[in-house]
């Protein structure tokens, strides 16, 4: 199956070549001539699938066929800054041989030179919701034109708030419009607003990435939640992991093992929401350009970052859900290469990290490290309990010192045993 038969244009076809794809993914293959015939699509395709192909490349044909002025006749909402860059970048990768003018607006920088844009005239605007919101409330954007709104990753956007922000750009924009909606998961709130935005949408379904998960090495090492610094140092210096990304579930969290690993001796740098733009930039460019070694991220600040292929991921904490994990780890071992993901996990997260074992349907083999072994009873209660120990793991203080590569020593005697057993049973108890 080649790109040849989905009706595309030939400026198209030639950008696809120039990519190098050679036959659509899944998710293109049914979603490109839906949106070709103008229906409103529902697709449940996660990052990693070829998604914003396969909503970008038949927008842009849409938009080609009519030409005249440039004047703003699609949306593109997505719920992060760096998700807004990757989409623009990829759709100015497709429209290179189109008269297409696009532009992103998102939070974090100067709002003029977006106003500038704007007013020299788009015909894609690629925006968050929060900045779009702006723009609609100085007048500096115009959305009474727009032919076809996309949300993407519409999943992300009701976990970060967006709703309101989302109902109000919807009501900037006329009721006679083409409406596809990207998401992960179709839980009750984006099948609730499917059925509000969009117009007898076709569902397009993709099975979730497991193939991919298939081809990555998994482990997961069982630890103490205040050991898991001391034994993810170890193992990057040890092992001499270069190119370590590392999901934890708090912003807080983030800053604090990066700057606990940097006291480590190990480069490291934080990527999370509350990071300017500037910073995240950096620390993606110091990380892509082996400046940095670990980058510590958020899920939500990961989304969309284009940082796939990596040797390394480790879940020094073990995602709420549990589709998230196959996210994260989704990060490596792309296209043939190797790669491994670690998960770190706690007594507290046992019940999630079973969750994971069921949805992957894969076997993940788990471990202890000598010197390591957890003292932690193991929940089965997955969601509760996961939920009630984040105000306990954010409070734990970090391990004792330890260098990057420094053995663990065996049967080491680990102050706080006695105190963990204790809490131990207080969580049991609740
Ligand atoms: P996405 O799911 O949109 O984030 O895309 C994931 C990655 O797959 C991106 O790096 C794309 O450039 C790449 N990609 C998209 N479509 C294809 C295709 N048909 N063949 C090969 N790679 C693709």
């Amino acid at each position: 199956m080649s790109f040849d038969s989905l009706g595309l244009r030939a400026e198209l076809l030639r950008a696809i070549d120039q990519q190098g794809y050679t036959e659509p993914t899944p998710v293109q293959h049914k979603a490109i001539p839906v949106v070709l015939a103008g229906k409103d699509v529902m697709a449940s395709a996660q990052t990693g699938t070829g998604k914003t192909a396969a909503f970008t490349l038949p927008l842009l044909q849409r938009l080609s066929v009519q030409g005249g002025p440039h004047r703003l006749r699609a949306l593109i909402l997505t719920p992060t800054r760096e998700l807004a860059a990757q989409v623009h970048e990829n759709l100015r990768g497709y429209a290179r041989h189109l008269q297409i003018r696009s532009a992103e607006i998102f939070g974090g920088v100067n709002i003029n030179p977006q106003i500038s844009k704007l007013q020299r005239g788009v015909d894609v605007l690629i925006a968050t919701p929060g900045r779009l919101i702006d723009h609609i409330e100085r007048g500096t954007v115009d959305l009474r034109q727009v032919e076809t709104l996309i949300l993407d990753e519409a999943d992300r956007m009701l976990d970060m708030g967006f709703r309101p922000a989302i109902d109000r750009v919807v009501k900037a924009l006329p009721r006679q419009r083409q409406t596809l909606l990207f998401s992960a998961t179709f839980s009750k709130e984006i099948t609730e607003m499917a059925s509000r935005y969009l117009n007898q949408p076709v569902r397009v379904e993709t099975a979730p990435p497991n193939s991919t998960v298939e081809l990555i090495a998994q482990k997961a090492v069982l630890v103490d939640q205040k050991q898991k610094r001391e034994v993810l140092s170890w193992m990057i210096g040890s092992e001499n992991w270069h190119q370590v990304l590392v999901f934890t579930r708090t912003k807080h969290g983030a800053n604090r093992l990066a700057k606990q690993l940097e006291s480590d001796g190990l480069t490291a740098a934080a990527i999370h929401g509350n990071k300017s733009q500037g910073a995240r930039t950096k620390a993606l460019a110091d990380f892509k350009a082996n400046r940095v070694r670990v980058l510590v991220a958020t899920d939500i600040a990961a989304r969309g970052l284009d940082i796939d292929q990596l040797p390394h991921v480790v879940n020094f904490e073990i995602p709420n859900v549990p589709e998230d994990y196959v996210h994260r780890i989704g990060r490596t071992g792309r296209a043939g290469r190797e790669g491994l993901a670690i998960s770190l996990v706690c007594g507290a997260e046992h019940g999630l990290f079973e969750d994971i074992r069921k949805l992957v349907k894969v076997k993940i083999p788990t471990e202890t490290l000598e010197g390591y072994e957890p003292t932690e009873p193991l929940s089965r209660d997955a969601g509760k309990q996961s939920r009630g120990n984040q105000g306990r793991q954010a409070r734990s203080g970090p391990g004792r010192g330890s260098n990057a590569g420094q053995k663990p020593k065996a049967g080491a005697s680990r102050p706080g045993q006695r105190r963990r057993s204790g809490r131990g049973q207080a969580r049991k108890a609740a």
